[in-house]
């Protein structure tokens, strides 16, 4: 088949072409209309048609896999490995949806899940799936402040929590946040389901905590019927990381997600029933649940879900992973691969890799030293792609499974089926010429599996994603592209990274990448601060290969020379840091995102305010010093 045909046919036909992809899935009632426009830019897919999460994961593939791994669970953190069948993982779920529906959960509550990477945290999801509630999934290790103003918007019937999460070998209470939560929560639910997994001392005090274990005894054997959801109903809430401003609910639907699922298993990630795929992310991003989660089990694959760092006990754990479990296809994001760079590349190719087919990586940038080098190193396809907790999949890939058009080093690949994606420019709203910058936006209406809408907001979804592209009803991205002839788009930053200096508007991750191809340079994050005379100033925090780079002032002087002599070049003088900071590290979440927004807090003296888990929080402290030193 051919992409450019059948991208064209998604677009210029989408009832016929989403129709025939609703087959995917199992519908206990079918629908009468694949599309509902009547109400844009809401769009409604597979209306009147019935159908579960929970069911066409898992139920549906009773008959044929039900001795077929469903889930494996890996823990570095804990040396715990566990493997569940599909008739296991459906016994499991039972018990969990039995036991949540004794603590009055029913179909349309929310349920709050605050958990690490357990197994549970899938039982409890499904669970939500099954009974018809709605999950919102906040990240473990969120700080108080931050799971209480989620709480606060989803106002739950019940939060989920374990004793203590896990990382790098570090235990993290997590009964002293919940408790936190619960006090500064306006909405706090009524009840606390804990999975004690006795990795904190005892705290089952406060008088909401009810321990999952023995309620999980009492309901051994409880079968719980699947709740038929008309395919618009909301299957989950799931806040984004709010790396630019103040997280949204993102709420999606049933059907509409099921069905892009079970299609981009195919078409992107080539994925078979018996297929084993290993997602290294949070089940707290959209890449877990997708991709940990649902997709995987959509299909009837087997997921492995692992609970630790890519570095620990060493570099070659993932590596092993993919011998032992004899996994096919891996998706993780760009960060891990960079980290995974630094160490000895003979833990690599010690493993025996063979069953390995694709790398995918999202989330991010893909740098091209990171790209170039991953794909020597593994000899394997490596796709990434690019997409938004918004949209639940891939906007841009290499659709290998449509055809596998070459890649461009540099690009996430073109558009995907389904989506209208068009680039346009920011003052017009027209279309831009090739090579040419310009927002990326998609055209109405979004594709299945895409947001509905912010959840309990739904103005905040027109005016926010709708109404931002002068002269047009189209979705922004909030992101900056380039597409070349063949289509391919190449991701130039996100649009509230543009930063005005006296008058000219410049794109840090301009000045970012025009740093970053110095030698000397390993990471770095430019921001804009307030300036009095020129509006807003740049300043560029630069983490060195070699920290012994810039020790000494003159050194350091030298070198920040240098670098504003390289933006000269590339960009020329205006896009020059006002200043350049050495520092050891940069702040970024565990899904390896850079925090601009802190950064540029920091940089203007206040404090950051609410902000996603850092992966390493002394990063934050590290940008202060360098801005109070003001050295560079
Ligand atoms: P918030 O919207 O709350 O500020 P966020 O945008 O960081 O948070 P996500 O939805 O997790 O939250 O991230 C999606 C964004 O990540 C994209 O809009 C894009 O900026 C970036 N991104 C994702 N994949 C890629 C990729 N392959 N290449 C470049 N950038 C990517
Ligand atoms: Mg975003």
């Amino acid at each position: 088949m051919h992409y450019r045909d059948f991208h064209r046919e998604s677009i210029a036909n989408p009832d016929e072409f989403w129709r025939r992809e609703a087959a995917r899935i199992h519908w206990e009632t079918p629908f009468d209309q694949v599309l509902d426009r009547s109400n844009p830019p809401f769009a409604r897919w597979f209306c009147g048609g019935r159908t579960n999460l929970c069911f066409n994961a898992v139920d549906r593939h009773l008959a044929a896999r039900a001795q077929q791994n469903a889930l494996v669970y890996v823990s570095t953190e804990t040396g715990i490995e566990r493997r569940y069948t599909y008739a296991d993982l459906h016994a499991e779920v039972n018990r969990m949806a039995a036991v949540m529906r004794s603590l009055g959960v029913g179909r349309g509550d929310r349920v709050l899940i605050y958990l690490p990477m357990i197994p549970e945290a899938v039982f409890a999801m499904l669970a939500c799936a099954r009974l018809g509630a709605i999950h919102s999934v906040v990240f473990g290790g969120f700080a108080a402040p931050s799971l209480a103003a989620r709480i606060d918007d989803a106002k739950p019937a019940l939060l989920v929590t374990a004793d203590a999460g896990a990382r790098g070998g570090k235990v993290i209470d997590y009964t002293p946040l919940v408790d936190e939560a619960m006090a500064r929560a306006a909405h706090a639910p009524p009840k606390v389901l804990l999975i004690d997994r006795q990795l904190a001392p005892e705290r089952l005090n406060a008088p909401y905590l009810v321990d999952y274990e023995p309620l999980r005894e009492q309901h051994y054997d409880v079968q719980i019927p699947c709740e038929w959801l008309e395919s618009n109903e909301p299957s989950y809430i799931l806040y984004t990381s709010g790396t630019t401003g103040k997280p949204k609910g993102v709420q999606r639907d049933v059907g509409g997600y099921a069905v892009a699922l079970a299609a981009s298993m195919e078409y992107i990630f080539e994925g078979r029933a018996g297929d084993t795929m290993f997602t290294a992310s949070d089940i707290g991003w959209v890449v877990g649940h997708s991709y940990i989660i649902y997709a995987p089990l959509l299909a009837g694959m087997t997921t492995v879900m692992y609970e630790g760092t890519p570095i620990r006990p060493d570099g070659g754990i993932w590596w092993r992973l993919v011998e032992q479990h004899r996994i096919n296809l891996m998706f993780t994001a760009p960060t891990a691969i960079r980290v995974l760079k630094k160490q000895d590349p003979a833990l690599l190719r010690a493993a025996d890799l063979s069953s390995l087919r694709t790398l995918f990586l999202a989330g991010e940038p893909l740098d091209e030293p990171t790209a170039e080098w991953i794909s020597e190193a593994l000899d394997k396809p490596v796709v990434d792609n690019y997409w938004q907790t918004e949209t639940g999949w891939p906007m841009l890939a290499i659709q290998r499974g449509v055809e596998a058009l070459p890649p461009k080093l540099g690009s996430p690949g073109v558009p995907c089926y389904g989506y209208d994606l068009v680039l346009r420019s920011e003052h017009t709203g027209e279309p831009c010429a090739q090579g040419e910058k310009g927002v990326i936006t998609l055209g109405y209406p979004l594709p299945p599996g895409c947001m509905q809408t912010v959840w309990g907001d739904d103005a905040r979804f027109v005016k926010t994603y709708w109404e931002s592209v002068p002269g047009q009803q189209v979705y922004s991205t909030f992101d900056w592209g380039v597409q070349d002839a063949d289509g391919y788009v190449t991701i130039l930053g996100r649009t509230d990274d543009v930063i005005n200096v006296a008058g000219h508007r410049l794109g840090t991750r301009e000045i970012e990448e025009a740093i970053s191809s110095h030698a000397a340079v390993a990471e770095v994050a430019v921001v804009g601060v307030n300036d009095a005379v020129k509006g807003q100033a740049a300043l560029a925090f630069v983490v060195l290969r070699d920290a012994n780079a810039a020790a000494s002032p003159a050194d350091a002087q030298k070198l920040a020379a240098a670098l504003a002599a390289t933006v000269d070049r590339q960009l020329g003088a205006i896009g020059r840091p006002a200043r350049v900071h050495f520092v050891p590290m940069l702040p970024k979440t565990r899904s390896g995102k850079l925090l601009r927004r802190a950064i540029a807090a920091l940089a203007e003296g206040h404090e950051p305010g609410d902000l996603p888990t850092i992966e390493d929080a002394s990063a934050l402290l590290s940008i202060r010093e360098a801005v109070s030193a003001g050295n560079g």
